[in-house]
């Protein structure tokens, strides 16, 4: 599928190309393309990188201090950073909880919290998940009670991507035990700094550190680091969720690795006259072009800084399952020699890569909201069953 463009996006693609080429980190590249563990300095040059031309926040509204651009330029930018292999920004503060701060938060808020974002100064990490309460989030058991102009918290979350780099956390609190377990829920801001707040490291299979459990032991968070109406959480909570799920989509990453299979299965031996691998290969491509086109049609219908409803659901699954078929694709490939680890001495680095790339992939289909939990959200909410 190709998808033609005016001259005048052709001419900002040009630009875009220009500045990953000429102006974007070059070690940064190396890094990314490496498969190496990034630290907290290498993801923010690689934000500050972005933030010099204002192309950091680019879902923000202009008024926010987004770049303004129509969803052409939003699709074409998204698509030669992926292109130039330059790493995605941490979705943390740009993706999730900035929108949210603009949309409820108060004038107040957005001086302080913004401008962190936008310039990639501060680093924030994100606390829904407990250890009782992942699919059914509404459930979460930590609680903030109100004394004086502060809520002290008291509880766990888990499972918190990069929280060791963090200097804020949002963190959805049980500000009430209601009726309905959506109600009772406060969106609350933390600073990592405070009294009480502990990070415990969580090592994947991988020996990479980058989830946690963050406790919390009668942490005195200011009342005016609420985000909006206490009891309401749950509202800006699917606000945020809405832009998470939308944020997986990653197409033309998708469409590069597609390539690369091609032409690594095209001199395979093995596979070259495989048909059931070919059938397999277009059956995919053909996934690949509809979710590049659904994930299109529903950013087109957004007034700018809105929130995907429902469809993010759809998206969601539509993006990780992709993902999951292509790393699958790919060992495929690779065959044994993907069966490697991730190091420096590996025979092959590319299919020690592609095996590293294919256990992070099982993860997809859980965070964000697992697929079945999106499927029952499908179910009930857009198909009314
Ligand atoms: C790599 C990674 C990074 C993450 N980062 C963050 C983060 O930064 N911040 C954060 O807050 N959270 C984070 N999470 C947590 C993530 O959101 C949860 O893991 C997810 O919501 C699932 O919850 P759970 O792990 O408790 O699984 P469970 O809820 O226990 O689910 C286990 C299984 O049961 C299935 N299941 C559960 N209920 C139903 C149902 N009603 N119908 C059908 N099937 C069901 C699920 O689909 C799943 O397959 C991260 C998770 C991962 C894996």
């Amino acid at each position: 599928m190709d998808l033609e463009f005016d001259q005048q996006a052709e001419q900002f693609r040009a630009e875009v190309r220009k500045f990953f080429a000429e102006e974007y980190p070059r070690d940064l590249l190396a890094r990314a393309g490496s498969g190496a563990a990034l630290t907290k300095n290498d993801l923010q040059r690689a934000e500050r990188a972005l933030a010099s031309k204002g192309w950091l926040c680019i879902n923000w509204p202009e008024e926010a201090g987004g770049p303004g651009w129509d969803v052409t330029r939003k699709y074409i930018f998204d698509q030669e950073m992926q292109h130039a292999g330059a790493i995605s920004p941490v979705p943390m503060g740009v993706i999730y909880v900035g929108p949210v701060i603009w949309a409820f938060g108060t004038e107040e808020q957005k001086a302080r919290w913004l401008p962190g974002i936008k310039e990639s100064t501060t680093f924030w990490a994100q606390g829904y998940s407990e250890p009782e309460a992942g699919s059914d989030l509404a459930s979460l058991q930590c609680r903030a009670e109100r004394d004086g102009d502060d809520y002290v918290v008291n509880g766990t979350k888990i499972w918190t991507t990069l929280a060791q780099h963090a200097d804020w956390i949002f963190a959805l609190v049980r500000t009430s035990k209601e009726e309905r377990k959506q109600q009772g829920i406060t969106f609350l801001c933390a600073p990592m700094d405070s009294p009480g707040i502990t990070v415990h490291p969580i090592i994947t299979i991988d020996g990479r550190h980058r989830l946690n459990r963050v406790t919390f032991d009668n942490v005195r968070v200011p009342v005016e680091n609420r985000i909006g109406e206490e009891g309401e959480g749950w509202k800006y909570a699917n606000f945020l969720l809405g832009n998470e799920r939308t944020s997986y989509a990653h197409v033309a990453a998708k469409r590069m690795g597609m390539a690369s299979i091609e032409a690594l299965a095209s001199s395979n031996e093995q596979l070259k006259d495989d048909a059931a691998f070919w059938d397999r290969f277009n059956e995919l491509s053909i996934r690949l072009d509809s979710l590049d086109m659904t994930m299109l049609r529903v950013l087109s219908s957004l007034v700018d800084g809105e929130s995907p409803g429902r469809e993010s659901s759809v998206l969601k699954i539509m993006a990780t399952e992709i993902a999951q078929n292509i790393s699958e694709l790919r060992m495929q490939v690779y065959g044994y020699e993907g069966l490697a680890v991730l190091d420096s001495d590996a025979p092959n680095p590319k299919a020690a890569k592609a095996m590293a790339d294919y256990f992070g992939g099982r993860a997809q289909s859980i965070y964000g909201g697992a697929n079945e939990i999106q499927k029952n959200i499908i179910a009930r909410r857009v198909l009314g069953l």
